[in-house]
């Protein structure tokens, strides 16, 4: 059990942090809670470690103190795991973002925690090779942050989610104690592989301070399609189709609802690259690699996919479609998909990430809008995914007559959006994780047992419960 706290540190916790950055409380106030939550972040104390040792340091003291910990990346998560409370010692990593070693060989990358997405992106590219993690966030989340949620995003149809780029990991555990298995290996069979607990543990088992990712040579080019769907079977048939003929090429299979993609072009103020009042609408990308060396009559992968287009369209597969002729193009077609933030300006807004077959997910959303019609009041849905890997997004407004409940009416949209899954071998969090705010529901994807692994998995690497408490469940 952790102690009562009061918001002022003990002396002894203010002696050990000594030497480490921190933030004042001004400073600390200035911050905004999450991307989602403008509301001022709340701490205790900020502190901004700059290695290893000083995550150590902090960690075991804390311990010592039953002072609970909570750990910050960028801040993006979705499921409310890094929010702090005004007794939490916040520990940020943002101060360790060096990148230690690109090795152009091995085709890896050793990274401290704190570096950005996209600055690691930038960085690798330079030096002609890819890190196939891309999502939405990228300006803003870190690499620990990804690791710690294990990030899925817009490549996981041909690279996996972040568990599969992760070769080494070093995690400082909540005593203090330094767990690390910086291997650059793709094969070690040498007892459990402990790297993987990290992953996708939210923070809960330990902090991550460094990491070996595995990269890939240089994508040469990619081809992005926009295509418009008449019904929910052609989705399916198109993907099927989709999959055979460009095989790995495949890297992204994104699926718009028509009422998504009306909101967002319209809320963006942009000229959709197709009209609105379509049902659906479907952004393929594949990428290619360097195919100068071919000759005459080999067929380019963007050969592949403008030849999957014609057939598509002779199919009836597809009622119309773009092709991006330039990277302004391509860059266009992704912001209606990634650049969801006109949805976001009218509040309350939900938002879901579930995981189902495919197959299941027409007869799943009708469930779900079937109980926002019984919940009343004017509720709206918007739905996007990462089809390709079975994940579906929901934004659901309670609309007007829910106005000034929000606990109320959050539940009663959890109750819609959850309570289906149990029907379609579905989960309630494809990527995006449990945090605090989805725990109440993790029966519906796990069973008491495993559940009960976990707890006490956690209790054997937090005995005090310090670190991240109340994330994933409560103990
Ligand atoms: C616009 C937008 C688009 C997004 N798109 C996607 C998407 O396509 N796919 C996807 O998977 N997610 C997506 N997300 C969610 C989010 O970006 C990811 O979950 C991301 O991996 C979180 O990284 P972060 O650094 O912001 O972590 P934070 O939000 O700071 O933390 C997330 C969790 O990880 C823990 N944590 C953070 N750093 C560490 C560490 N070093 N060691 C241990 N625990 C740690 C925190 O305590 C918390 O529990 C999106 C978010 C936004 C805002």
């Amino acid at each position: 059990m952790t102690k009562a706290m009061t918001h002022e540190m003990s002396c002894d916790l203010e002696k050990a942090f000594e030497g480490i950055s921190s933030l004042d409380k001004d400073d600390i106030a200035l911050r905004a809670t999450s991307y989602w939550d403008a509301s001022p972040l709340e701490a205790a104390k900020l502190l901004l470690p700059k290695s290893t040792e000083e995550v150590s340091r902090i960690l075991a003291a804390c311990n010592a103190a039953g002072q609970t910990v909570v750990v910050q990346g960028g801040r993006t998560g979705c499921a409310g795991g890094a929010v702090s409370a005004a007794a939490d010692v916040v520990l940020s990593l943002e101060k360790m973002n060096a990148v230690e070693e690109i090795d152009e060989i091995g085709q890896t990358v050793t990274v401290q925690s704190g570096v950005v997405l996209e600055a690691l992106q930038s960085q690798v590219a330079a030096r002609d090779l890819f890190l196939p993690l891309d999502l939405g966030a990228r300006g803003s989340c870190m690499i620990g942050g990804n690791i710690a949620t294990n990030a899925g995003g817009v490549n996981v149809i041909r690279y996996g989610m972040m568990r599969n780029l992760v070769l080494g990991l070093e995690a400082v555990l909540p005593d203090g104690r330094v767990i690390s298995s910086m291997k650059r290996m793709l094969k070690d069979n040498s007892g459990y592989d402990l790297k993987q607990l990290f992953i996708g543990a939210e923070g809960t088992l330990g902090v991550i301070t460094r990491a070996i990712l595995k990269l890939e040579p240089r994508v040469a080019a990619h081809e992005t399609a926009l295509v418009s769907v008449a019904s929910y079977d052609a989705v399916l048939a198109l993907l099927a189709l989709g999959k055979k003929r460009l095989g790995a090429s495949l890297t992204s299979f994104e699926l718009m609802w028509g009422d998504y993609y009306r909101a967002v072009a319209k809320g963006l103020g942009v000229r959709p690259p197709i009209a609105d009042g379509h049902p659906y609408y479907v952004l393929i990308e594949i990428e290619a690699g360097d195919e100068t060396g071919g000759g005459a009559g080999v067929q380019t992968v963007a050969d592949r996919l403008m030849a999957l287009l014609e057939t598509a369209m002779a199919d009836d597969l597809v009622t119309d479609g773009v092709l991006a002729q330039s990277e302004q193009e391509r860059r266009e077609i992704w912001r209606i998909r990634d650049d969801f933030e006109p949805i976001l300006r009218e509040k309350p807004v939900y938002l879901y990430d579930v995981s189902m077959p495919v197959q299941n997910m027409q007869d799943y959303i009708h469930a779900v809008e079937k109980g926002l019609a019984r919940f009343g009041g004017g509720a709206v849905l918007h739905v996007f995914g990462h089809i390709g890997d079975g994940n579906l997004h929901l934004f659901v407004h309670p609309g007007p007559s829910h106005a000034g409940d929000d606990a109320r009416a959050r539940l009663a949209a959890e109750e819609c959006v959850y309570h289906p899954l149990r029907g379609v071998e579905g989960s309630i969090s494809a990527e995006h994780g449990i945090g605090r705010e989805k725990k109440r529901w993790l029966g519906v994807s796990r069973s008491a047992e495993e559940i009960a692994v976990m707890k006490a998995l956690k209790r054997t690497f937090d005995p005090k419960n310090i670190l991240n408490p109340g994330v994933v469940f409560d103990l």
